[in-house]
């Protein structure tokens, strides 16, 4: 059984319809990345798999559990967590205090000491910068934290939409490295990107989302190939 499988999932906004039934499955250990244009429906596609967007038909199965069977605010517990686009960082909080609310639900302090290192391991920018607010961090050193935070809920599924947004190059070569380290360590990822180049050279499989429908899916490799994602995506 897949982890996440999502069968004819509806989304409406008052009387816009900005999801018409898509499907779609993660397995676990895949990373999955959802390409699309401005306002195809990935941000509102993510939202409704954490409970943030009720949806208006259709279903979603995380871990064997139909939506509506977990509280939205529980989630993080049940291993589903999401990096928003913006990040979503506590800015009057310092890098290790965000950090910390990554486990906010845990008591198994000693564990969450050792994983707040192994972040610092990962990126060493946050681990001189410990102490500094969050919210005075540069956009890529901002988003690092929102990534270690969200690797402190110890995710089963990890959401990120759009991580490299407004990033320079460098450091989004750096988001994508640590993106493929996360995948690794076995955590099973749904990425959704407008660098759809870079994104589906690091996944295992792709979705293209159109007005709210899926209308393509395969193997990334085949993605990268096909005529029309490369014209339509991938700037050729
Ligand atoms: P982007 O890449 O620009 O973030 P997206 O694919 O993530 O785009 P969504 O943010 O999901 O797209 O938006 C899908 C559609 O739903 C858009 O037409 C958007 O204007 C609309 N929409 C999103 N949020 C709301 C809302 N809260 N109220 C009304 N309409 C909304």
């Amino acid at each position: 059984m897949s982890l996440l499988e999502v069968k004819n999932l509806q989304v409406a906004y008052g009387g816009i319809q900005a999801v018409k039934g898509i499907d779609f499955h993660i397995d676990q250990g895949e990373l999955v990345t959802l390409i699309g244009a401005n306002g195809a429906g990935k941000t509102t596609t993510l939202k409704t798999l954490i409970g943030m967007v009720k949806p208006s038909g259709g279903s979603i199965t995380y871990d064997g559990k139909l939506n509506g069977t977990i509280p939205s605010y529980d989630y993080v517990r049940h291993g589903l967590v999401m990096v928003p686009e913006g990040r979503g960082i506590f800015s009057k909080l310092t890098v290790e205090e965000n950090l910390q609310m990554g486990a906010y639900y845990r008591n198994d302090k000693a564990a969450i000491q050792s994983e707040i290192e192994r972040v610092y391991e990962l990126f060493p920018r946050l681990k001189e910068r410990y102490k500094q607010l969050a919210g005075t961090l540069s956009g890529g050193e901002q988003q690092m934290v929102a990534m270690g935070r969200a690797m402190l809920s110890k995710p089963k599924l990890l959401l990120l939409d759009e991580p490299s947004m407004g990033l320079a190059p460098i450091i989004v070569e750096k988001i994508f490295e640590i993106i493929q380290m996360i995948a690794k360590e076995g955590v099973t990822m749904l990425l959704v990107e407008q660098n759809a180049k870079l994104a589906l050279e690091v996944s295992q499989r792709g979705y293209v989302m159109e007005s709210g429908r899926i209308t393509m899916g395969g193997p990334a490799r085949e993605l990268l190939d096909d005529e029309r994602v490369r014209n339509a995506y991938l700037g050729e």
